[in-house]
């Protein structure tokens, strides 16, 4: 194994040993491994140890690994989340190659998207970003509004709304990192009761995942403690 195929084993076991805790299914949690800034051959390691998973947060460095690996008959199982900010004027970029978007945090965005996914594409996955611990000059829909940019989303032809995601401030302990996490699954929660058909909660990075899975994490985004600092 190398040191990043034991990084990415260690991490799977920080969520294996909190689901213990939590008396959870790990099944019900994904892992989705954040490679942005790190090379193509990072990518491919981490694949190689079962890694199928991947978030990129600048739309161009990502698109060049997506178009690198889906010319590799051995990678056409990878899943490439978008994670980072969306200018317009980059919607058909992400429309044309990635599976997946969690930033989705207004609706002009979000119609960009689905008018550009392309026939021949599965309808393209959303997750809706939400500043849900209100941080001023922060991405995302502020919580009131979840439920009104779900909706629309939702009626869209070429997109699939899946869920919510966010990244709260850093916290700095256990118990403060839970509190944006709760408020997040209550609004999925509230969200799911009013009738929107969500089964992802995108929430949880390096330092906090134990805390995501706690509060109900489906998904969490992990970049350093697999691929080293950047
Ligand atoms: C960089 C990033 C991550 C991963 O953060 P780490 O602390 O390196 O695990 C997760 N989500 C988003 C949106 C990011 O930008």
């Amino acid at each position: 194994m190398t040191s990043l195929q034991e990084s990415l084993h260690r991490v799977r076991q920080r969520i294996a040993q909190q689901c213990g805790v939590l008396g959870r299914d790990p099944q019900t949690v994904q892992l989705l491994a954040v490679s942005k800034t790190f090379a193509l051959s990072a990518v491919l390691e981490a694949h190689q140890a079962g890694q199928q998973q991947f978030g990129e947060n600048y739309i161009q460095e990502g698109v060049e690994k997506i178009v690198a690996c889906r010319a590799r008959s051995d990678c056409r199982d990878m899943v490439w989340h978008c994670i980072g900010p969306i200018q317009s004027n980059k919607t058909r970029l992400v429309a044309t190659h990635f599976d997946w978007v969690h930033t989705v945090d207004r609706l002009k965005i979000a119609q960009r998207l689905s008018e550009q996914r392309p026939p021949d594409m599965p309808p393209m996955q959303i997750c809706i970003q939400v500043n849900v611990d209100g941080g001023a000059n922060k991405a995302g829909v502020a919580p009131d509004d979840a439920l009104e940019l779900g909706r629309q989303v939702a009626a869209l032809p070429r997109l699939r709304l899946r869920g919510l995601m966010t990244i709260p401030e850093p916290a700095p302990d256990y118990a403060s990192a839970l509190a944006p996490h709760r408020a997040a699954k209550a609004l999925w929660d509230h969200m799911r009761a009013a009738g929107l058909e969500m089964d992802t909660l995108s929430m949880g990075m390096s330092a906090d995942l134990e805390a995501a899975l706690a509060a109900g994490s489906t998904m969490v985004r992990v970049g350093s403690a697999i691929f080293g600092s950047r």
